[in-house]
């Protein structure tokens, strides 16, 4: 271990700092909290709002019921928009909403997922933001799943507080939540009467400045998030962001081609995560517990009102086209063992065969990110 209140440490923050900055693409403020992603949630909505503030918030499915949560426990007046759970927040609904916020007694920010990780769905965030921005609203962004793996511009979108986490698209492990604060964030800081303390971001701001942190920082984990960020680096982030983009696709593809439903609205489906259902009258914990003890293979199933109903495949971070070949493998295999009638290679074929097509040139199986395979595995 390294000492945190030392040199090295100094070096790597200030690095890590830099790095994020470039991905996020940020002037503003990153900071680096020991936590997991919904710490970083709790930390946005404690340092920018304040008591009985009005806050319109649209939930599409687990982590929007989160946000809600924890605006109610901080007693922030959080009305709540839900849209179907697969279905996206759409731009339209957000200025139609905006509508009834007008004036000194409107909402003063708006709260939303950029990735709905437990339904698979992607907000079209970069529209959302241009409608929140033309309404003059405080914009916080819960892109914990998303961020690192699709398209964000921070400011040039214009959003004030964007949460990421260290275990997500970054492919560390988990304990770092990544929050940014716009210089309208800050102003909004000023007037909060929220309670803060270890999630105070203007105390982990004045430590940033010595290069340190407020309290003692998961070291590890800062020191795990530094490797990815160079490995990122060196594969580009318009090229991780086209790899998720094309897996996520061919992913798609190789669903339907077993036979097996999509549960997210395709045009707004997610690059991170795909979620499917599982064949009538099979309990997806079933198909889960299966491909986990015979094919040593982990995916999700549904949270909340989904648990039972669907399968989560998550392919973010690291994550190359073997690795989907392989969960499609044991996928064909966990199918026949529920007495589906699946053809060996089906689901694989048609995996390739999409990727094959989202991609010119065609890839070349196994090498397509051969360090980061490696590295990842190890
Ligand atoms: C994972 C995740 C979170 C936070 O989860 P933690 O377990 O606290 O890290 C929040 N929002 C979304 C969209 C997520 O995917």
């Amino acid at each position: 271990m390294i000492n945190h209140r030392g040199p090295e440490f100094a070096s790597l923050i200030a690095a890590l700092t830099r790095a994020l900055q470039d991905v996020l693409k940020t002037q503003g403020d990153v900071l680096l909290l020991t936590a997991s992603g919904s710490g970083g949630m709790e930390a946005a909505v404690a340092n920018t709002l304040a008591r009985n503030d009005k806050v319109l918030l649209f939930v599409n499915g687990a982590f929007g019921e989160r946000f809600h949560s924890i605006c109610r426990a901080y007693g922030v007046d959080a009305r709540r928009v839900d849209v179907p759970w697969g279905r996206a927040v759409e731009p339209d609904l957000v200025r139609d909403e905006l509508a009834k916020e007008k004036g000194k007694d409107g909402a003063k920010a708006v709260l939303l997922q950029h990735g709905e990780t437990s339904t698979g769905v992607l907000n079209p965030l970069k529209e959302i933001a241009e409608v929140v921005r033309d309404a003059g609203k405080l914009l916080i962004v819960d892109s914990v799943s998303a961020a690192g793996a699709v398209e964000l511009e921070v400011d040039q979108w214009g959003i004030d507080v964007l949460v990421t986490a260290s275990q997500k698209a970054w492919g560390a492990p988990p304990g770092v939540a990544i929050v940014t604060m716009s210089p309208r964030a800050w102003k909004a800081y000023d007037r909060s009467d929220l309670p803060k303390a270890y999630f105070d971001l203007q105390q982990a701001k004045a430590s940033l400045e010595k290069a340190q942190t407020p309290t003692t920082p998961a070291v590890s984990v800062f020191i795990a998030l530094q490797e990815s960020l160079k490995l990122m680096a060196e594969e580009g982030i318009d090229a991780i962001v086209r790899r998720h983009r094309d897996l996520a696709y061919a992913t798609r593809r190789g669903v339907q081609a077993v036979g097996l439903p999509l549960f997210a609205d395709e045009a707004h489906a997610s690059p991170c995560v795909t979620s499917f259902r599982p064949p009538t009258r099979v309990d997806s914990r079933n198909l889960i517990r299966i491909l986990r003890e015979s094919y040593d293979t982990i995916v999700a199933g549904g949270q909340g009102r989904l648990e039972g109903q669907i399968v989560r495949v998550g392919h973010m971070g690291f994550v190359t086209v073997p690795d989907v070949v392989s969960f499609f493998s044991a996928l064909e295999f966990t199918l026949r063992d529920l007495h589906q009638a699946v053809e060996p290679g089906q689901g694989i074929a048609a995996f390739l065969r999409a990727y094959d097509e989202a991609t010119q040139p065609p890839p070349k199986i196994g090498r397509t990110a051969p360090k980061t395979a490696t590295l990842a595995r190890r």
